[in-house]
């Protein structure tokens, strides 16, 4: 008999689908099938696949240990590439105090819900704030230093994307960027910043984003590590 697979996975059948297909993201595994695949197959399918499978899934997990935002008292979070601990308490109103590598948050007497999901929405509240002043003002500083200039820069929650440029010349950003060190941050926004200049990710785009981040390539690679941040 076959030893257990080191890892679970999800199956997703399809009636359009004649292939089948995996996907290691964001820690999971997910194989997609034709409606009417045998189980044992799939099985046996994913078995096949598991040398590609296992080194995938472990650089994902060390990420998400390493990067996971945690809520709950003396929980983790980072802010600018540093790790703060977490803690709550009760007083007059809710607020988020910053000292130490530490960051407090005070919840209403007021607030009935379950305390965890309170921090979490005032933490974020907090986050969306904050890159509201330093990312729009960040993204500014780089603008100008470019020679490129948006015709607006706004906050956005996205779950898969850093941030995004459209051909009205208009700038959105993940308010997670906060959580990168600053020089991966910086390479997002260069990076939007040069789609007003070339609408896709051809090489005069690559050659513009060396021009004004020459070590793009290295932050670039240590993003694709970052999507814990993005799962909060
Ligand atoms: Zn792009």
């Amino acid at each position: 008999m076959a030893a257990e697979l080191p890892f679970s996975y999800q199956v997703v059948r399809s009636r359009r689908r004649r292939t089948a297909s995996l996907m290691v993201d964001m820690g999971r595994v997910e194989v997609r099938v034709p409606a009417l695949a045998d189980a044992g197959w799939v099985e046996s399918w994913v078995r096949s696949k598991a040398d590609w499978i296992v080194p995938r899934l472990e650089t994902q997990t060390q990420a998400l240990e390493r990067h996971a935002v945690v809520i709950e008292q003396g929980g983790r979070i980072a802010l600018e590439g540093l790790a703060y601990t977490l803690g709550w308490c009760r007083g007059a109103t809710s607020e988020v105090a910053i000292a130490d590598r530490h960051l407090q948050l005070t919840l209403s007497s007021r607030v009935r819900r379950d305390e965890t999901d309170a921090a979490r929405d005032l933490l974020k509240q907090w986050m969306v704030k904050r890159a509201g002043q330093r990312l729009v003002a960040r993204c500014g500083e780089l603008g100008e230093q470019c020679g490129l200039t948006p015709s607006s820069v706004q906050i956005r929650d996205y779950r898969r994307k850093w941030g995004q440029c459209n051909a009205r010349g208009e700038i959105a950003l993940n308010w997670r960027l906060l959580h990168l060190p600053p020089e991966q941050r910086d390479y997002v926004l260069i990076h939007e910043l040069c789609h007003l200049a070339e609408m896709n990710h051809g090489r005069g785009f690559w050659a513009l984003v060396a021009r004004h981040c020459p070590d793009y390539r290295q932050y670039r690679s240590a993003l694709s590590t970052a999507y814990p941040y993005l799962m909060w």
